[in-house]
């Protein structure tokens, strides 16, 4: 169960026919588990995702993650393990085996500034584990997210942490999901006990009592013991009929779990957990093998009347892969450049040369690794749903696709409105060329945004930000990676919609209303305030003022 995933399988050494090779992808793409675990900050992400690895059985003392000099050893005892029990971790995604499946956990940055860039991961996973503090219910940026992959139809398993403490009431928790975000919560589990005074939990599919004990510390492995009903009434009484009575109002209320509805995005099956303490991990892990899709096929083409792209890329046609992340100066020594990208059919071997579709320049793979801060191991194999890290990859943007064999170019990732903006310009004039050079290389990686009109000229674009830390950032490395120090001067704007070349006149007339074009060619209408867009949506019908992303308002 600890062994490399990526090297796991039956094609090592030998060249397979056309057919064998088509059942190694059916198969290998049927047992991946590719997702992220998005939450609002302190929710216990980084709590969730070591636990995690110590039910996969990748760590086995919780001990060493647990480490209370802070998470800079725990990061550093991952990377031991690493090479100790053959398992990948990158910055990227964590790869490791349960239960026969390879489990990819891609990761998102945990500060609500940088939510654009869990919204390009959110595009390159097949479900989403929604943390959810108990005592907090759900916060700004779980709404967001809940309701970005809502749009994009992936299935969300919601996980109600923190039960340990006290919180709010399960049922009101359910009935918040329900009102806020309009997903149905169907419950895999039920609290026994309400929260900070957790007994366990109701398994609703099986009958089951899974009983939390407290162990000193949350040692080794899960304080989980499963026993039927009549022992659990025994054991704890009252609470346990409580929770069955529960359980049987929710199912009632249709809220039981629906496979169909689940991956059609209309339910969300809910577990409760305390994550610190180890409990309702399992069920965590069990749910993602048994419920969550496999590696599923991407779309691409033409679109329908709805927007979605109405070719399908099936899992073992030849080699693509989608490009949702880019990052550049992970190693100081080397200027490099890191593309992520996620596998999205066929087999991937280090050393093929596949196709840039933006360009339809080749693209050597020779580089292709699984990085963990200065950690690398090299990826030899991977399949549909895989990360891989591809090196110096200079000309891969996010959103690019590559292929072998037969062309493909995935529809690229929508951005958030930007609600921050501010204008750059060179601190030393006589530096323009590497400003310029930085800009366009933040840019591409998608740090910020950057925006350009013929008014403001090439000197001083505007940068344009989800969160404004993504402006620290920027001013960071323009000065320590490009040596151009930049100024940045705010701008009063907090709204962007999308234009168009006909509209655009006229809006830049309206005294507040800028226009400025985006690299990919969109026309964006910076306006100060929503009460603007209202206004020049109603006495203006007739200019396209659209937001960024669908239903993003
Ligand atoms: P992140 O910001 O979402 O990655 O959250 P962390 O994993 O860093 O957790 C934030 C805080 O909540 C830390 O102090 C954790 O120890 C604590 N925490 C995480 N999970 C639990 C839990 O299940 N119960 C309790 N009581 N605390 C938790």
């Amino acid at each position: 169960m600890t062994s490399t995933p990526t090297t796991d399988h039956s094609t090592s050494g030998a060249t397979p026919g056309a057919a064998a090779r088509h059942k190694d992808v059916v198969r290998e793409a049927a047992r991946r588990r590719t997702f992220a675990v998005i939450s609002h900050p302190d929710a216990g992400k980084s709590t969730l995702t070591e636990a995690l690895a110590l039910h996969a059985q990748v760590i086995t003392e919780a001990g060493a993650v647990h480490g209370k000099a802070g998470r800079r050893s725990t990061v550093s005892d991952w990377m031991e393990m690493e090479k100790e029990r053959g398992i990948s971790i990158t910055s990227a995604a964590l790869q490791f085996s349960y239960d026969g499946h390879v489990v990819n956990l891609v990761d998102t940055p945990g500060h609500s500034d940088f939510s654009e860039d869990t919204y390009r991961v959110l595009s390159a996973v097949d479900a989403a584990v929604m943390l959810v503090d108990a005592a907090k219910g759900l916060e700004p940026q779980t709404l967001k997210l809940f309701r970005v992959c809502k749009a994009r139809g992936i299935p969300v398993i919601t996980v109600i942490n923190k039960w340990d403490r006290p919180g709010l009431d399960a049922l009101t928790l359910m009935e918040e999901i329900q009102e806020k975000i309009k997903l149905v919560p169907t419950p895999l589990t039920w609290p026994v006990g309400i929260a900070g005074d957790f007994r366990g939990v109701l398994d609703r599919r099986s009958g089951d009592y899974i009983a939390y004990t407290r162990t000193a510390g949350g040692a080794t492995r899960a304080p989980e013991a499963r026993m039927g009903g009549d022992a659990a009434a025994a054991q704890v009484g009252d609470v346990w009929h409580a929770a069955v009575e529960e359980s049987e109002l929710l199912s009632s209320d249709g809220a039981d779990h629906d496979q169909d509805l689940f991956l059609s995005g209309f339910t969300t099956p809910v577990l409760f957990a305390s994550a610190i303490s180890n409990f309702g991990v399992s069920a965590v892990l069990e749910t993602l093998v048994e419920l969550a899709p496999p590696a599923v096929p991407f779309r691409h083409g033409p679109e329908d009347s709805e927007g979605r792209p109405l070719e399908v890329r099936d899992v073992t046609a030849p080699f693509s892969a989608f490009v949702f992340k880019v990052q550049a100066g992970m190693d100081t020594n080397h200027r490099d450049r890191v593309a992520f990208a996620r596998v999205c059919s066929g087999v991937f071997e280090r050393g093929m040369i596949a196709t840039h579709a933006q360009t339809g320049r080749p693209f050597a793979t020779k580089y292709a690794q699984a990085i963990f801060g200065r950690e690398r191991a090299v990826i030899d194999t991977a399949y549909p749903g895989d990360i891989i890290g591809l090196v110096n990859a200079m000309a891969l943007k996010i959103g690019d696709t590559i292929y072998v064999d037969e062309p493909v170019s995935f529809p690229p990732i929508a951005t958030f409105a930007p609600e921050h903006f501010a204008v750059a310009t060179a601190k030393d004039s006589g530096r323009f060329k590497q400003f310029r050079r930085g800009i366009d290389q933040l840019d591409g990686e998608g740090v910020v945004q950057v925006l350009r009109s013929d008014l403001r000229g090439q000197q001083s674009p505007v940068l344009a930000a989800v969160g404004p830390m993504q402006f620290e950032v920027a001013q960071a490395r323009m000065e320590s990676e490009f040596g151009a120090p930049v100024r940045l001067e705010p701008l009063s704007y907090t709204q962007a919609r999308r234009t168009d070349a006909a509209s655009a006149p006229e809006l830049a007339r309206v005294r507040g209303v800028e226009v400025m074009e985006r690299n990919d060619g969109t026309l964006l209408a910076l306006l100060p305030d929503k009460w603007r867009v209202t206004v020049i949506e109603r006495d203006h019908p007739e200019l396209t003022l659209e937001p960024l992303i669908a239903g993003d308002r």
